[in-house]
């Protein structure tokens, strides 16, 4: 597996885990007996399956924006292996912060990237 590949994997399970919850909530509804006092709690639930399928469309735009930036060469990109960094974390012990490459898995010092920014 290429790191382009573990890249794209990794943005593309971001968008995809509220489409799984979304089809869990969606079984689990189906599951239920039909009784009354629990049709009481099918409307936010079909409420909350919409809003996490919506969730899950907005995040696969995202990244399909990223994706599209990084083909360009914008963005912010690993020295390492060139793909694009995931979010910044901060640093422990005193240290600065970083990003993690999506790719290779490495640190990236914000002094690094700050320059791209
Ligand atoms: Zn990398």
């Amino acid at each position: 597996m290429t790191h382009e590949t573990r890249m794209i994997l990794r943005l593309s399970a971001f968008a995809a885990w509220p489409a799984f919850v979304a089809l869990g909530l969606l079984a689990a509804t189906g599951a239920w007996p039909q009784r009354p006092f629990l049709d009481a709690f099918a409307a936010p639930f079909e409420y909350a399956t919409l809003a996490l399928l919506g969730l899950s469309f907005a995040l696969a735009l995202h990244a399909c924006f990223r994706l599209y930036g990084w083909s360009h060469g914008r963005g912010l990109l690993c020295q390492r292996c060139g793909c694009l960094l995931g979010r910044e974390r901060p640093g422990k012990w005193g240290r600065s912060d970083y990003r993690r490459c999506l790719g290779c898995s490495s640190n990236t010092s914000k002094r690094d990237y700050a320059f791209m920014e």
